[in-house]
């Protein structure tokens, strides 16, 4: 089977053979069918996130169970599955309250080798290889609590979405931010993760939603989502034009959705009294953001984080593809370009240029 290989940072991935261990005791080996590729691959590239190289990553999949280790009890051989990329104990007390993406384990495997136990699964030219999901292969090995059964009529190379961008754009309207009927909302950023905070604030019965970036191709595609404005940030100042659009109020949740210190505090410029800033992009580590401290008391604003859209992944993401088959929310039209993993830089490159809400590699 063959894989992509990141071997250092800023160069390219090389697809070559790769071998797999079997699942071992609670694990599960999956034959991936789609990836998406998501930002933070492009960022585990360049260094920007703390996941060295040599690697095999991708973490945005979904495929059908092909053979289950002993103990496994939740899926089984043929099962659909969308992969999770974070692998909550389940038993803590962060998992315990519903709030799994704090649990320590999900947090700390994410940066080990891609197993439970700390080891590897994959071997490359004979090298021990760690992996992280890695939906980068044809076949992949993960613990059990990564796999999301699915139903089996929900395609595939959709599904995979739901693994990354589109728990993280929903997640953070629906259980993060709790969006309520008549609220007004602003989504900075409308990305392959902004379109799916769009979304769901429609479906969650926003009154305004205003999408801002600086590509006409990506604001067309918002209003597709259901933003009822957009601004072109790269033509007009987004303050100015979100004010005249709530007659001066401003708006009550401002979904920060790029990772950029100016935009979240351009995105608190634009809050009303009371509201919020959902920061859902990953700033680089060890930046900071400035804010006028008087707001917080005296107008009631504030800013909280998203990570993961704060999924409870049992529920959230078969949830998602349900309203996504009963025609309630898009996926399709997240999915702009389709590449075999041949094509994986490709893939990666169309996503840095902006050319792609979302690039998909089907196996
Ligand atoms: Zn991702």
């Amino acid at each position: 089977m063959r894989a992509a290989v990141l071997y250092s940072v800023n160069e390219p991935f090389q697809v070559e053979e790769v071998e797999l261990a079997r699942p071992g005791q609670g694990e599960v080996r999956v034959q991936l069918k789609a990836s998406g590729v998501c930002h933070s691959d492009l960022s585990i590239q360049r260094g920007v996130l703390p996941m060295p190289p040599p690697r095999i990553i991708g973490h945005e999949g979904a495929g059908v169970v092909k053979e289950v280790g002993s103990g496994v009890t939740s899926v089984a051989p043929g099962d659909h599955v969308i992969l999770s990329w974070m692998y909550p104990c389940g038993h803590c007390s962060e998992c315990g309250r519903g709030r799994p993406a704090h649990c320590a384990q999900a947090l700390g495997v994410v940066f080990g080798g891609g197993a439970l136990d700390g080891g590897t699964r994959f071997k490359v030219r004979g090298q021990d290889m760690p992996h992280w999901v890695g939906s980068f292969a044809e076949e992949t090995v993960v613990p059990e609590v990564a796999c999301i059964k699915i139903r089996d009529d929900a395609p595939l190379d959709k599904a995979c979405l739901v693994g990354c961008g589109v728990m993280t754009g929903v997640g953070a309207v629906w259980n993060t931010a709790k969006v309520q009927p008549g609220e007004t909302v602003a989504v900075f950023g409308a990305g392959g993760v902004g379109l799916n905070a769009i979304q769901a604030a429609a479906i969650a019965g926003a009154e305004k939603i205003v999408a801002v970036d600086l590509l006409a191709s990506k604001l067309e595609l918002a209003r597709e989502f259901g933003a009822t404005h957009t601004v072109d940030a790269s033509k007009s100042d987004p303050e100015g034009e979100i004010r005249g659009l709530t007659n001066g109020r401003g708006v009550d949740w401002a979904f920060e959705v790029i990772g950029a210190p100016k935009v979240i505090a351009t995105a608190f410029s634009c809050l009303a009294r009371g509201g919020n800033v959902v920061v859902v992009g990953v700033p680089p580590f060890g930046s900071e953001v400035t804010l006028p401290g008087f707001a917080f008391p005296m107008e009631e604003k504030g800013v909280i984080g998203s990570y993961y859209g704060t999924p409870r992944f049992h529920y959230d993401m078969p949830r998602i593809i349900d309203m996504y088959m009963a025609g309630r929310l898009k996926l399709d039209q997240l999915v702009t370009k389709t590449f075999p993993l041949a094509d994986i830089n490709q893939a990666l490159d169309a996503l840095d240029k902006g050319a792609v809400a979302r690039g998909v590699i089907v196996y």
